[in-house]
């Protein structure tokens, strides 16, 4: 049993349309329930359901992300992406930045220290996604590649207040693997040990369901959890949630 608060951040990927919206009345309910205790949710579905998310979530406390941002806080001529001054306008308070599927197709940890600074500017909160592939975690750097993606993706960023660091080893994600809890908990104090002054909170994502989530939440540095394929269900989200305070 946990009184703190916790995380439940939804990365809905690229799923979802607009009679997805039906399935949101649940997880309002629960919302407003006594059952949520001190469970903070956040959705961050595609963008082409952000601004209806943000109408449906108008009365109750579940806040709204985006899953990517473009690295400019000026508009301009680039088609096909969207700024984070964007998604603060359509009712967007975070975004996930560094998620290891755009880390796979480019994303430099250079170009992620750029998108956090403009999330940052634009006033949004950040969901920093840092994690290890298999190959490096066989090979024992994990964390050698922990450290560099926070060292690169934070460099001249002073005031991290509204960062949160989300450990996702890329192993875990969609596999339905996850780190030993012995392994998980001394990787995330290995990583609040990087930072000084005010420690950040640290999500774990990675393949988190209602059935290994009894496990998980003994772990007890983990402020939160990064969810993909389980969040797209609102029953099994409800469950993780009232599972994690059970
Ligand atoms: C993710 O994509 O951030 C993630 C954690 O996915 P899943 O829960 O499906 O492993």
């Amino acid at each position: 049993m946990t009184n703190k608060y916790i995380y439940f951040v939804a990365n809905w990927k690229m799923y979802g349309n607009l009679s997805s919206l039906n399935t949101l009345d649940k997880v309002i309910k629960f919302s407003k329930s006594k059952e949520i205790k001190g469970g903070r949710l956040i959705y961050c579905p595609p963008y082409t359901l952000i601004s209806s998310f943000s109408k449906k979530f108008k009365s109750c406390q579940i806040a709204i992300g985006g899953q990517n941002c473009h690295e400019s806080e000026d508009y301009g001529a680039h088609t096909g992406y969207i700024n984070s001054r964007m998604l603060k306008n359509i009712g967007a308070h975070f975004v996930i930045i560094g998620h290891s599927e755009n880390r796979k197709k480019g994303e430099s940890d250079k170009l992620i220290n750029l998108k956090i600074k403009s999330a940052l500017e634009a006033k949004l909160k950040v969901i920093f996604c840092i994690g290890e592939t298999l190959s490096e975690k066989r090979n024992k750097k994990t964390h050698s590649v922990l450290s560099n993606q926070i060292k690169i993706g934070l460099k001249n960023i002073k005031n991290k207040s509204n960062i949160f660091l989300a450990y996702e080893p890329v192993w875990a994600i969609g596999s339905g693997l996850i780190p030993k809890s012995q392994d998980l908990f001394k990787i995330v104090e290995f990583i609040k040990s990087k930072f000084r002054d005010k420690t950040p909170k640290v999500l774990y994502g990675g393949s988190v369901n209602p059935n290994n989530i009894t496990n998980i939440r003994k772990i007890n540095n983990i402020d939160g959890y990064l969810i993909g394929g389980a969040s797209q269900n609102a029953k099994k989200f409800i469950d993780i949630v009232k599972k994690t305070y059970s």
